[in-house]
């Protein structure tokens, strides 16, 4: 009996002891409420995941929310976080020009909102932006493709063919002018030719980046275009989409026998890319450290809760149709076969298990 008395006894100043400091913290500091788009891509979960263990290590409490791409969910979700009086929120939005209304909630209630990783348009009831540079993703991109094509010392003419982002996402735009920067030069000299004729984010983009939708223009590319001919490369800007377009040409024969598999950019470093990438599928890929962006978010809104000033580095580049936002842009990385190990393993993002 005594033993038990005194066991408990230890037990309970043991959890008191693990307990009470970082939830007296958390409630000392508020919650963040974090609305993500979607669970169906791995780098999300990433970024929420990093989100909350940071602000947490900050003391912060955390409210995470996933709305699996669906717009009214997830303004469902914000409303609600409004509504429970969250002290900050984070939003990587699915449809950046539906949130005005909610928006206007929050700064009613004095409740300051970071953009994370995607504008928010047509509102001025967003404070600050935390991202990657975004025209330069796109830069990577193409120039991933220039240089596996070596368009510096091959004539050509090589086939290539466009894909976009989602229409309703700001980012979409961004990657696809910057790949533009970097191709079109090479489109209007001869040496890339876009054979479907099909260019710009009106007749390319994929709506909600669905990986599905990707594959599906792929084959039908393939059947109006190349039964007599070659596709040498595909812009793809997310790695969800490069998977499908990679099934699709697959599913036509590149890849084995005489028909080489084209060049295919990526984005994100999923690791079914990163596979991908070691098995000489997809060509590359961009990573963007999403540990990173937590951090600054993080900063940001301790910054903005602190009656602090945010540390931004660009104010000029992202209007949102309203006002331009004070931005934070971090640097992407390209990763091709030659750098996977550097870049992902090495900086402690994946562990070679998990990309073998
Ligand atoms: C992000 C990309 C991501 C894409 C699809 C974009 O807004 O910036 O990293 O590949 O959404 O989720």
């Amino acid at each position: 009996m005594r033993m038990t008395q005194t066991l408990m006894a230890g037990l309970a100043a043991a959890a008191m002891a693990f307990a009470l400091p970082t939830g007296a913290l958390a409630q000392d500091k508020g919650t963040i409420g974090i609305a993500m788009p979607t669970k169906s891509s791995a780098r999300w979960i990433a970024d929420g995941n990093s989100m909350v263990e940071q602000f947490e290590a900050a003391g912060y409490a955390t409210d995470l929310q996933y709305a699996e791409d669906d717009i009214p969910n997830q303004l469902a979700q914000i409303e609600n976080m409004v509504t429970k009086g969250v002290s900050a929120l984070v939003i990587a939005s699915i449809d950046g020009t539906t949130l005005s209304n909610v928006l206007a909630n929050a700064a009613a209630s004095d409740i300051p909102v970071v953009a994370y990783d995607r504008l928010i348009r047509d509102s001025e009831n967003v404070d600050y932006y935390a991202t990657f540079d975004n025209f330069q993703v796109g830069v990577l991109q193409a120039q991933s493709i220039v240089d596996a094509l070596d368009l510096k010392n091959e004539e050509g003419p090589f086939n290539i063919e466009l894909f976009g982002g989602s229409p309703d996402d700001n980012n979409a735009y961004f990657f696809y002018d910057g790949a533009m920067s970097v191709l079109q030069p090479h489109i209007d000299s001869g040496k890339l030719v876009v054979k479907s004729g099909q260019m710009g984010m009106d007749t390319v983009g994929t709506l909600r980046w669905d990986g599905s939708v990707a594959q599906a223009r792929m084959d039908n590319l393939l059947s109006a275009h190349y039964t007599d001919d070659q596709v040498d490369a595909v812009l793809s800007p997310y790695d969800g989409l490069s998977i499908g377009i990679l099934s699709s040409l697959k599913g036509v024969g590149y890849g084995s026998g005489d028909l080489e598999m084209p060049v295919v950019s990526g984005q994100d470093a999923e690791i079914p890319s990163v596979k991908s990438i070691l098995a000489g599928e997809q060509s590359s890929t961009i990573f963007k450290d999403t540990r990173e962006l937590a951090k600054v978010t993080v900063a940001m809104v301790d910054a903005l809760l602190s009656d602090e000033e945010p540390e931004v580095n660009d104010t000029e580049t992202y209007d949102n149709g309203v006002k331009v936002v004070p931005s934070y842009l971090l640097k992407p990385v390209l990763v091709t076969e030659d750098n996977i190990t550097e870049a992902l393993v090495d900086s402690g993002y994946y562990t070679t298990e998990q990309i073998q």
